[in-house]
């Protein structure tokens, strides 16, 4: 029998519920920035650089216009342009992919691993040819890829690794931190993610004093010193989002254990449901859950599952439901290369559901989340 329950709305964001309860020192580093007239490359982001980079443990930070920006400018400072190949996953935000095709190098897809689905190190090394010049992993949804393996592997053929961790400020693996077995981390600070701006914004993060140089030229026209250039780019990250950022970096750890606990909450109370996979925490690692994402046993449930769930007034969404492969036109005449099979992408693309996940959710509002999942799993023969 089921029990009637009151319709509730699970929004799927809450950045105005955190604007507002941290809204005083927002808006004093966004009057601290207008009142000193410097916009763009001033004070306070050189102030938010610096620590942005301590908070990492890490030597240098520069901020850049966005995320994306901040993988294609780090493959350029590394060195990295045609003809070179860079190895990475479908299942994962388009920008991966795009940003290794503005660099003009070749993506080159594997599989990934069924249960963190980050890139899997076993798939890597069949990839690997004379070509080879970097990998790029994406710690999806919050949760490590195996970077111990990854640095096994780039030490042995001599490769590069950025890491993409638009997705995992906080998260750690088991024995490493984020930044300390690769050559450089990219991350986007678009509103939606777990420490993000009122717009769009990035950093790249390495401890290479040479390629830090190099993007803070090519972020700003090829130039260090007023009116000298060499070729570069406009891609800086404003400084009243450095102000917003520095206000809410203060914040992120709080906000991630936040994340964990509604984790646990939705974990423990989805544990009976049938029909679903729930997200897997490997052992010794810190999963951040930028998404919290469960997967339907059978592809055929997916768009039935999230259909009810929108109608029963859960904004779930789906990340990301079409593998950048199977986009419409794929390669688009970009060099591109599939070292298949790539079933468990493929799988995570046509099964995964993302439920709410901010750390301003409320209990009431989990609790009619896991109830409603669990009244569609009972729906299910
Ligand atoms: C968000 C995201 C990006 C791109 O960041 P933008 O700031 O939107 O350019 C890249 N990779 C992954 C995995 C992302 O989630």
């Amino acid at each position: 029998m089921l029990e009637t329950k009151t319709k509730m709305t699970v929004p799927f964001y809450g950045h105005v519920r955190q604007y507002h309860n941290i809204k005083a020192e927002i808006d004093a580093n966004i009057q601290e920035v207008l009142e000193s007239g410097q916009y763009v490359m001033g004070p306070m982001l050189s102030r938010f650089e610096k620590e942005f980079a301590a908070f990492h443990g890490m030597k240098h930070a520069v901020g850049v216009g966005n995320g994306t920006d901040a993988l294609w400018l780090a493959f350029l400072a590394l060195g990295i342009g045609p003809g070179d190949e860079c190895i990475t996953t479908v299942n994962t935000f388009f920008a991966t992919a795009e940003a290794i095709w503005i660099a003009g190098a070749t993506a080159v897809f594997v599989d990934s691993d069924p249960r963190t689905n980050c890139i899997d190190p076993s798939k890597i090394e069949a990839a690997i040819t004379p070509r080879t010049k970097c990998l790029v992993p994406v710690h999806l949804y919050g949760h490590c890829a195996d970077m111990k393996a990854i640095r096994r592997i780039a030490d042995k053929h001599n490769l590069l690794v950025v890491e993409d961790n638009a997705q995992a400020i906080c998260a750690r693996g088991d024995g490493f931190r984020i930044g300390e077995l690769s050559d450089a981390v990219c991350t986007s600070f678009i509103t939606q993610k777990n420490l993000g701006t009122f717009g769009d914004g990035g950093a790249v993060l390495t401890n290479h004093d040479e390629v830090a140089r190099r993007i803070r030229k090519l972020r700003n026209h090829g130039s260090e010193k007023r009116s000298v250039h060499s070729f570069g780019f406009n891609s800086r990250l404003d400084d009243l989002h450095a102000g917003v950022l520095s206000a809410k970096l203060k914040h992120i750890e709080e906000w991630t254990e936040l994340r964990r606990k509604w984790a646990a909450r939705y974990s423990a109370g989805l544990s009976s449901a049938r029909h679903i996979r729930l997200p897997y925490e490997a052992p010794g690692y810190r999963h951040v859950y930028h998404l919290y994402v469960i997967e339907t046993k059978r592809p055929e449930h997916r768009d039935p599952l999230l259909a009810y769930l929108n109608e029963h007034g859960v904004d779930a969404k789906c990340h990301y439901p079409i593998a950048i492969h199977q986009q419409e036109g794929y390669p688009w005449g970009k060099p591109a290369r599939i070292v298949g099979p790539l079933t468990n992408s493929e799988r995570n693309a046509a099964c995964c559901i993302s439920l709410p996940m901010f750390p301003e959710l409320t209990e009431e509002e989990v609790d009619y989340v896991i109830e409603t999942v669990l009244d569609w799993d009972r729906t299910v023969s």
